[in-house]
């Protein structure tokens, strides 16, 4: 069974640990976001892939939810005691060397295509890993800043990690996603693939830039009847990360219905939680199948558990 799955970064790569036990292997492509991308002191950081990558390579830190266990951060506080400001975003010594690398070979003229696929090969990733583009997009958030009321324009990684996401958000934009083009491999998995799976992850700032890429959304749209879904909503707001402050501003309603809505098109079965079981009948009126699990996946066990009962919505 060939399976292509939509991916931002920590939602997903607890999922997919649970999804490679049942698609071990290549058949299962996951394509990841990569408006979160940001350059830190030079260097080319890929949030969303290498959280995939470290989540799937079991080099993950649970707890901490992003970055490699047994981390250190020691170049990072070597720099805050040069200039505060410029070390914002803790980069972790182990995690300094996949951006180095990546850094390194970018600037030889491979592709982030090319990259990806390394970086996954060195952590032993089965499943086969692509950006959802080779070219810059970035997520913008336009909001007002908390204290002074002015406006602001941010990369992601400004309003989420600098700031705190404590401003207000008006709007949300993807920078360059129209003039994009998708990776090799994105639109062909897609129309390959026997079952598609958008993960739990957030809608607006991973699978949003996704999809804006031209031609994946109608990629996915045309498999509509072999897509399925999992919230990352559950009981009104995000198990982790902000999507709540996020989706007001792009209209989508913070709860489990209000995504599944919000991917009417593309998605034709919902997996929510136990604790949103009573908004199966909303969804389900929307004409997409739906059902309810414990979603929170505390272990690679449960992830299995939220895995198989996504597939079984259309199987
Ligand atoms: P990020 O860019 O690393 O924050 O990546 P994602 O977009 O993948 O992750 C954020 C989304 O994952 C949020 O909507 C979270 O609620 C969701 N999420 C994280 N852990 C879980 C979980 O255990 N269960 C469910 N259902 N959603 C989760």
């Amino acid at each position: 069974m060939k399976v292509a799955a939509l991916a931002g970064g920590i939602g997903a790569g607890k999922f997919l640990r649970g999804l490679t036990r049942i698609v071990p292997g290549p058949d299962l492509t996951v394509i990841v976001n990569v408006a979160d991308d940001v350059v830190v002191h030079g260097l080319h950081v890929s949030p969303d892939p290498d959280s995939v990558t470290y989540w799937l390579g079991d080099v993950f830190d649970r707890g901490r939810g992003w970055g490699r266990r047994n981390e250190s951060f020691r170049a990072t506080q070597e720099l805050r005691t040069i200039d505060p400001d410029a070390a914002w975003f803790g980069l972790g010594d182990l995690d300094l060397a996949t951006h180095l690398f990546r850094t390194g070979r970018l600037a030889a003229g491979a592709s982030l295509s090319e990259v990806t696929a390394s970086i996954a090969r060195r952590f032993g990733v089965g499943a086969r890993l692509l950006p959802a583009t080779d070219d810059r997009v970035e997520t913008r958030i336009e909001c007002v800043a908390q204290l002074t009321g002015e406006p602001l324009d941010l990369h992601f990684q400004e309003y989420w990690v600098r700031r705190a996401a404590r401003d207000r958000v008006k709007g949300v934009r993807y920078d360059g996603a129209v003039e994009a083009v998708p990776a090799p491999g994105v639109l062909a998995s897609i129309a390959e693939a026997d079952l598609i799976v958008v993960c739990p992850s957030n809608p607006v700032v991973s699978i949003g830039p996704i999809l804006a890429i031209p031609g994946v959304r109608d990629a996915v749209a045309a498999r509509r009847r072999a897509a399925v879904g999992i919230s990352g909503i559950v009981g009104g707001g995000p198990v982790s990360g902000m999507a709540d402050k996020l989706m007001p501003a792009v209209g989508i309603e913070v709860t489990a219905a209000g995504v599944a809505e919000h991917y009417r098109e593309l998605l034709s079965a919902w997996l929510l939680d136990d604790v949103d079981r009573g908004l199966i009948p909303r969804v389900e009126s929307s004409g997409i199948r739906c059902a309810a699990t414990d979603t929170i996946m505390v272990d690679d066990d449960r992830a299995e558990a939220v895995a198989r009962a996504a597939l079984a919505l259309l199987t």
